[in-house]
Formats: structure tokens, sequence, C-alpha cells
């Protein structure tokens, strides 16, 4: 039995990498989705190859959410996955002494807001019917600190703790509407494409980004995308207000071997 069968799920950033390999494994598990996203022509040329419909919405748009509930004003499923580290128009500072308020900001208000504005959508849309699942796709840097990418690792920390406020007022409103993050570390996306690089040097660049990585190697969507259809799933009725990480093994303790 296909494991999200009639359910409708809406995902968002779902025009690459995580996201499109989540509505991927949602559509194989029977469930139908919306993909959503600020880029419009990707989103679409992947919308229309899932056979599935695309809506343009940049998390960050009060409107556009308003629009979407228009759209589909009663999801079974949503995957608040859209996101941003700081560092898409180059390296800037974003460390605590020297980032300036504006970027500060800017990665706060996608990833975020974002994620406030999508669980609030998620909440009124579910609620009529009393069952859903909320999916927030934090980081692992929503767990430790990140002193060069600080915005990056606050705004995924604070989805963390947003997760478990919107899990506990469902479950104090007597909805079935679960909450939960997922907190993956070094996931191989377009998003790590401008730091690798093309040329010979980047499978040295991959080798040290994952050198303090038990598993020594990049995670792949595919791996992100099963655990959320677990979380989506039927399977996962009693799970609400958790985080799981996704990792290769980097927060489970130092590899420190005595002598
Ligand atoms: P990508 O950059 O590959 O994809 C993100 C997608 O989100 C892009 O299509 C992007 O569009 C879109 N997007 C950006 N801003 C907005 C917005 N305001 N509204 C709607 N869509 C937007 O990212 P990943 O797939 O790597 O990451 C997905 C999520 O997983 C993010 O939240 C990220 O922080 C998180 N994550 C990723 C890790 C990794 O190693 N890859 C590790 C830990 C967490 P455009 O390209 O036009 O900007």
């Amino acid at each position: 039995m296909p494991r999200l069968s009639c359910k409708l799920a809406i995902v968002t950033g779902a025009a690459r990498g995580i996201g499109l390999a989540i509505a991927r494994h949602f559509r194989d598990e029977g469930c139908e989705v919306v993909l959503t996203d600020i880029d419009t022509e990707n989103g679409q040329h992947e919308a229309d190859a899932l056979s599935f419909r695309f809506i343009s919405l940049d998390v960050r748009s009060e409107n556009d959410w308003a629009t979407l509930a228009t759209l589909c004003p009663s999801p079974d499923i949503v995957v608040n996955n859209a996101g941003i580290t700081g560092f898409e128009n180059g390296l800037v500072a974003h460390d605590p002494e020297h980032a300036t308020l504006a970027d500060w900001h800017a990665v706060h208000r996608t990833n975020l807001d974002g994620t406030f504005l999508g669980c609030r959508y998620a909440l009124h849309g579910m609620k009529t019917r009393g069952t859903g699942a909320i999916i927030n796709i934090s980081s692992r840097s929503g767990l430790v600190g990140i002193p060069g990418a600080a915005a990056y690792a606050s705004s995924k920390a604070a989805i963390r703790n947003h997760t478990k406020s919107v899990a506990l007022y469902a479950a104090q409103k007597g909805w079935a509407i679960r909450c939960n993050s997922v907190h993956p570390a070094a996931i191989l996306t377009p998003m790590w494409e401008a730091m690798l690089g093309n040329g010979p040097e980047r499978e040295a660049r991959m080798k040290d980004l994952v050198a303090d990585t038990p598993l020594k190697r990049f995670g792949t969507v595919d791996e992100v995308a099963a655990i959320c259809v677990m979380l989506a799933s039927d399977e996962a009725t009693y799970i609400t207000g958790s985080e799981f990480s996704i990792d290769g093994g980097l927060l489970a303790g130092s590899a420190a071997q005595p002598g």
C-alpha cells in the first residue's frame, strides 16, 4: 500500500534540491503534491515533469500565502523547506561581529518568517478536519553554533523551537495535527555548488567538508526525503514536537580515542 495515498501535500522551495526530492518521494507514495517556489521557471518545469501543479510562492510574502490558501485551502501535509544560507550572492560576513542587520534580517525573513507563515497556513487549513502533518526543514546548524553563519544558525534554531510551539498548540486544541523538524547536515544539493566549484579541486573540497562526519560523505536528498515520508505518513501518528537529525553521525559525539 502506498504510504501517502489520498493526501495532498504542499512543499515550499520545491523547484530543486531537497524540496524536489520530497515531492518525488511523496508522489511515489501515492500523494498529490503542489510544488511551490520563488523560482517559477524551474518550479513549473519540475511540476510538469511530475504531472503536478506548480504555484509561485515566496515564503516571505503574506499575500502569496493568502493566495495559496484560496487555491489549496485544506492540505494534509505541509513541508516548510525553502531556505537560504545568506551566501547566495557570494561570500559576505555572517559572523556575530561583522554581519549587517540587513543581512541578518534577510536570512531570518526567508527561513524563520517563511516557516512561521507556512505553519500558520497549515493550521488554518488543517484544523477543520483536525488532522495533518507539518514538517519543518531546519538544519544541523539549528542545533549548534556556527560562527561564520550566525544568522543561518539562529534562524534554524528558531525553526526547531517554533516547531515545538506549533506541536503543543495543536495538541492543546485537541487536533491530531503533528509538527516535527528535520535537521540535515551536509546534503549534496545546488546550495553547495558555488562553494564546491567544478575544477579539479572539487573532490578535495568535498572531502574536507565532510572530514568531521563519521560516515565521511555528503548525505543525499533521497535520504532526507525518506524521513519526510515517514513523518508525513500515518506511521508517525504518535510523533509530534520532535526533531530528527540526519547527519551521518556528526552530532553523535566526539571520535576521541584513548591513547
Ligand atoms: P536549494 O538552494 O538547493 O533549494 C532551495 C529552493 O528554495 C530553491 O529553488 C530556491 O529558489 C527556493 N527559495 C529560496 N528562497 C525562497 C523563498 N523566499 N520562497 C520560496 N522559495 C525560495 O536548497 P536545499 O535543497 O539544499 O535546501 C533545502 C532546505 O534544507 C533549506 O531550508 C536548507 O536550509 C535546508 N538544509 C540544507 C542542507 C544542505 O546541505 N543542502 C543542510 C541543512 C539544511 P532560488 O534558487 O530561486 O533562490
